[in-house]
């Protein structure tokens, strides 16, 4: 018996999945993903379901776990967010073509905006281009649901599907009423079928011929056609929403008396789009606005584009979120209500990030600014990219390209005869995600730079879930710990050394020794060894609080907010000099080895 809910739209879409009897469910944190395998884990846990639930190494890893359980014959699912998409692009291709057995859900969450990401991408045209069916939630009750009809589309037709929320769905909070979860039946059974699962290109293109007849039959499959929500509604004229668009859209046309005069479509599945919509709305309206975020994939695959109002034609911003606002303002004109017509894209930015108090990636990058000060510093994806305002960071591209990019710049400037330090930065979680590859390939081509693992004992970005090195899993389940300085010395590594960036001086001194290494003799590893300050599971031990003050030999001259930039460090404009916010300040004393004139004194 299920009882009402208020549920994150992570974990409605992370219910779904228990409800409609997933067995394997594997992720790669991501935000605004997350929350949905932790929600696994927590319905699993709660409904003592037997389940295989993990935090896999990446992406692709995930994916790959759970799409052979599909083919095992259970139903199962991945989640990531969309630039995760990127790394698992590889096997979704493939499995789209070999297709599946038991339901097989890819969760792949956007952010437009974007809010914390790299770029704004639509998983829609990663789906597009695998040629697997999407759906597109408006609410997270909508997410939940969609799982469960996106894991009986991929049981009917043989072929995986994706359910792509945004942040605003991922993020948002509704009153629920899940559906009864029974756990599932089903018995592993692989059916051996070589031709099937190890094709060779000669099959494959027999498979892709299949899925071509597939994805004809799915852009006529009812359950997933479009809704028109205002059947009383007429004209020449309709809007066509999908996502969280189409939610704005509900509410903003009723407010502006538009209901009963503008029809208003639901797509739920944006790709394939139903072939019998588009001739129906072609054949019965003029004209068209079309509100989806954040690639114009409806509008692209609807024949007659001269008559869509969207964003290939300029009406709709191609950047940013669609906004309650921006809606507004798209439906008013489209529909010729007098008012303010012009459409900006929302503007981005907001307060500067920062690394918390007492982080210890703040101090490893101020380690590597004073033994490498003309260095090149290639970094990574994680919250040590707010080394950027640190200047310890030149570079970020995708996880685990600091290690590459290092080796590239070496590899780029031994050409030209010149050697400059090159010091590169990697979370510990990314590391095992994608930096083990680049580090072997430095190795082999004898590069030389040092690789600073900032290891905090944790994925600290998004939300602390744990790495292979911490000995737990989803739900905090044992598991078998990976042993870093043995697989950095396996990768071939001769330097490899740990600190604890938090003991300052000790830590410069290390860091002095590597560059010098990777000078003259190859890659130099560091592992940055000190837990996250906001890590409330971590169990191990932390270094001793030190609280500290400003004495009177402050002359303000700002170094230590320039350089080290703890937010706890505040100036005082009336004292002009500098004061500790004890409010914020988390007593790691790392501050007192910064100032030059030792103006901050541990208290004793
Ligand atoms: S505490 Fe030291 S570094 Fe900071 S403003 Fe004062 S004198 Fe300068
Ligand atoms: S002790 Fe210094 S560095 Fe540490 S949190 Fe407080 S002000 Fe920041």
């Amino acid at each position: 018996m299920s009882e009402r809910m208020l549920l994150l739209g992570n974990d409605a879409m992370a219910h779904g999945l228990v409800e409609n009897g997933c067995s394997v469910v594997a992720s790669y944190p991501g935000t605004p993903a997350s929350e949905i395998l932790s929600g696994v884990a927590q319905w699993q846990a709660r409904y003592q379901l037997p389940m295989h639930v993990e935090w896999a190494v990446n992406e692709k890893v995930a994916l790959e776990i759970a799409y052979a359980a599909s083919q095992a014959g259970l139903r199962a699912a991945t989640a990531m967010k969309q630039v995760g998409l990127n790394v698992a692009s590889d096997p979704l291709m493939s499995a789209a073509y070999l297709g599946v057995k038991g339901g097989f859900l890819v969760i792949s969450a956007d952010d437009p905006g974007p809010h914390s990401s790299q770029t704004e991408q639509d998983s829609r045209l990663t789906a597009m281009a695998a040629k697997v069916p999407v759906l597109d939630p408006d609410s997270p009750e909508h997410a939940r649901r969609l799982t469960g009809l996106g894991l009986e589309l991929s049981e009917a037709f043989e072929v995986p599907v994706m359910l792509r929320p945004t942040t605003r769905v991922c993020h948002a909070n509704q009153d629920i009423l899940p559906g009864a979860v029974h756990p599932a039946v089903r018995r592993a059974d692989f059916v051996k079928d070589p031709q099937r699962w190890a094709a060779t290109p000669v099959h494959r293109y027999r498979l892709h011929l299949a899925l071509e007849e597939k994805l004809r039959k799915i852009a006529a499959w009812e359950p997933t056609a479009p809704q028109l929500l205002n059947p009383g509604s007429g004209g020449r004229r309709a809007v066509i929403a999908a996502g969280v668009a189409a939610a704005h859209a509900r509410e903003i046309m009723q407010d502006l008396g538009l209901w009963e005069v503008l029809p208003l479509w639901q797509v739920v599945q944006p790709y394939p789009l139903h072939t019998a919509f588009i001739e129906q709305v072609l054949a019965a309206y003029d004209e068209l606005l079309v509100l989806e975020e954040t690639v114009g994939v409806i509008e692209m695959q609807l024949a007659d584009r001269g008559r869509v109002r969207g964003k290939r034609s300029g009406f709709v911003p191609e950047v940013g979120e669609l906004l309650p606002e921006t809606v507004a303002r798209l439906i008013a004109d489209f529909a010729a209500v007098p008012g303010e017509l012009s459409v900006t894209a929302p503007a981005g930015g907001g307060r500067r990030p920062t690394l918390c108090p007492g982080c210890p990636h703040r101090a490893s990058f101020y380690a590597i600014k004073r033994a490498a000060p003309r260095g090149i510093y290639p970094s990574d994806i994680g919250c040590y990219t707010l080394g950027l305002n640190l200047g310890g960071v030149d570079t970020v591209l995708c996880m685990g390209a600091a290690v590459s990019q290092a080796a590239g710049f070496y590899h780029a400037y031994r050409l030209s005869g010149e050697l400059p330090d090159i010091v590169a930065t990697v979370g510990d979680s990314t590391f095992f995600h994608a930096g083990i590859p680049p580090l072997i390939d430095a190795v082999v081509q004898d590069a030389r730079f040092v690789l600073v693992i900032l290891d905090n004992s944790t994925t600290a970005m998004t939300g602390n879930q744990p790495t292979p090195a911490s000995g737990c899993g989803a739900g905090g389940v044992p598991t078998a710990a990976v042993d870093m300085e043995a697989l950095v010395a396996a990768c071939g590594v001769k330097f490899c050394r740990v600190g604890q960036p938090g003991d300052l001086p000790a830590f410069i001194a290390l860091m002095k020794e590597a560059v010098a290494f990777a000078r003259t003799d190859g890659v130099a590893v560091v592992i940055a060894r000190q837990p996250c300050v906001v890590d409330r599971s971590y169990r191990g031990a932390r270094p001793t609080p030190r609280a500290v003050t400003v004495s009177d030999a402050c002359n303000g001259c700002r170094y230590c907010i320039e350089q080290f930039e703890c937010p706890a460090l505040v100036y005082d404009e009336q004292r002009q000099r500098v004061v500790i916010d004890t409010l914020t300040c988390s007593d790691c004393g790392v501050c007192t080895a910064v100032c030059p004139r030792l103006a901050i004194e541990e208290i004793p």
